[in-house]
């Protein structure tokens, strides 16, 4: 990356030629791994906590975690009422029980004391900058977590980063090797376009677990070799 598309990148406006390259990507992800359409996976709180459920552990982890919840509370006032031991009980396959119980009872009794319902679809009609302002007063939500929120319970165009996506556009050279989470996240909401947000994420995300893994990436097979800033020269050690 030059360093005219590195300041570029860091500037408000991206470069055209990263966008093109992001567009290119996406077609390229899209054709191996399928067409992505946005659909309603669950309402905000539950996805707030699904989210949460989802820190530091796997996806298979935290989905039986939040399944094993809803099983033994099957609303949210009743995770509220209920004992901090019994939630954590509850979600301990999902790693950091504790932690997460009393991340998840703290934010229900915030949530149930300000809104009677305990409920939060009325930031359906917020716009999205209120929403982050909003989340952001929860312990433990951070901007991965508010940016899961409001793309999959509430299908704005803001770009999560995880692991995955961290690692993967690294590699393919759209920011700079070091750059932090919190920086992706500024970087690729920027370059990123709208309308390619929601399948950008989720193939990307496909690509880093299917392809691209942490080690021993499938350089060799790898559809997007010709737009990866480290191939052909990816260390044989890190394979
Ligand atoms: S060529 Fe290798 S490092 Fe580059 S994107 Fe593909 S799998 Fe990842």
């Amino acid at each position: 990356m030059s360093s005219a598309e590195i300041k570029a990148l860091h500037s408000a406006k991206p470069a055209a030629e990263t966008v093109r390259k992001i567009r290119k990507i996406a077609r390229i992800l899209e054709g191996e791994h399928g067409p992505k359409t946005w659909s309603k996976r669950h309402d905000p709180l539950s996805q707030l906590i699904m989210t949460i459920l989802s820190q530091n552990t796997t996806d298979t982890n935290s989905q039986r975690a939040f399944q094993s919840l809803k099983e033994q509370f099957p609303d949210w006032l009743q995770v509220r009422q209920a004992q901090v031991q019994d939630v954590a009980k509850a979600i301990r396959c999902g790693g950091l029980a504790h932690i997460k119980a009393h991340r998840i009872k703290e934010l229900l009794a915030q949530i149930c004391r300000e809104h009677a319902d305990c409920d939060l679809s009325f930031l359906r009609d917020w716009p999205t900058e209120r929403i982050k302002v909003f989340l952001a007063r929860f312990v433990g939500v951070g901007e991965k977590t508010i940016a899961c929120v409001l793309l999959f319970a509430l299908n704005r165009p803001v770009m999560p980063v995880d692991t995955h996506v961290l690692r993967v556009s690294r590699r393919l050279g759209l920011m700079p090797p070091q750059t932090s989470a919190g920086k992706a996240h500024q970087l690729l909401q920027a370059a990123v376009p709208k309308d390619l947000v929601y399948p950008f994420h989720l193939n990307l995300i496909q690509h880093g677990r299917m392809t691209c893994k942490a080690r021993n990436p499938a350089c060799d097979r790898c559809s997007l070799s010709r737009e990866c800033r480290i191939y052909p020269v990816f260390p044989k050690h890190n394979r």
